[in-house]
């Protein structure tokens, strides 16, 4: 069973003459443990893919199932506690709460899904160890460079132990040392079993996936397998 599956995806915005197919036709099946990448062209939906994917927008038409639950027709209410819980997002913006220390946004999320301060914490701690930032758990994200704002956006994406990772553009706001940092991290997570899905324009990181997918004009039109890892 795929971890996330898409079935003739469509998204579409506004009407009539201005009518524009953003995502127009998608079938997609990412196995467990496997990281794909898609690329694109700007403007050809990755974006809006992603979105679609991870429950943060919903679908003109078609199918998306997460861990084999259909999860495009559900409520608003479940959907939320799904992005919460199953799904951890990355953006290229890091959208990262400023007024929180590094620890405290890790944490936030486990305390939205319901767990205890005691164990919130504990997990964000173990995570920011994780991703290289121990000694930075009490500095507010002002005080961090972009590399490592955006690790800590992969520790809060991590603490709910999510079925799949959608990370888009990553490492778009980094400079070339920074995207290293969060190659690294990726490959980790890799080797340590994650799902991930990245959109990306950088082939140093499409390069560490197990599949590349390039999109075009809403649709995907290519796939090219980059390891013999398992198939979905
Ligand atoms: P990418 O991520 O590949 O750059 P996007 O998914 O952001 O592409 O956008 C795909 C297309 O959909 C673009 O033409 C974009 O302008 C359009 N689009 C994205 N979001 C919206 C929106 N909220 N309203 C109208 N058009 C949108
Ligand atoms: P980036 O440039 O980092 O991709 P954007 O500002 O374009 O970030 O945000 C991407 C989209 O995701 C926007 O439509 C935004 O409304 C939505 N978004 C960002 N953060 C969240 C979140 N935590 N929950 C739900 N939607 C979000």
């Amino acid at each position: 069973m795929p971890v996330l599956r898409a079935r003739d995806l469509r998204k579409e915005y506004g009407r009539g003459e201005g009518r524009l197919f953003a995502v127009d036709g998608v079938d997609l099946d990412v196995a467990a443990g496997e990281t794909v990448a898609v690329m694109g062209p700007s403007g050809c939906g990755k974006s809006t893919l992603l979105h679609l994917l991870g429950g943060l927008d919903r679908p003109s038409g078609g199918e998306v199932w997460l861990a084999g639950d259909r999860i495009d027709d559900l409520s608003e209410r479940a959907l939320a506690r799904l992005r919460r819980t199953a799904i951890g997002f990355v953006f290229q913006s890091f959208h990262l709460m400023e007024e929180l220390t590094a620890v405290e946004n890790v944490e936030l999320s486990a305390l939205l899904a319901g767990r205890s301060p005691r164990t919130a914490r504990r997990k964000a701690e173990e995570l920011l160890e994780r991703v290289g930032l121990a000694d930075r758990a009490r500095f507010l994200p002002s005080a961090l460079s972009g590399g490592q704002r955006q690790r800590v956006a992969v520790a809060r994406a991590l603490i709910n132990e999510p079925a799949v990772v959608l990370a888009d553009e990553p490492t778009g706001n980094l400079d070339s040392a920074a995207t290293l940092d969060v190659l690294r991290l990726f490959e980790d997570l890799h080797a340590a079993g994650q799902t991930l899905m990245i959109v990306t324009h950088d082939a140093r990181i499409a390069a560490t996936a197990d599949r590349l997918m390039t999109m075009r004009d809403g649709v995907l039109v290519d796939e090219t397998r980059l390891t013999g890892g398992t198939t979905g």
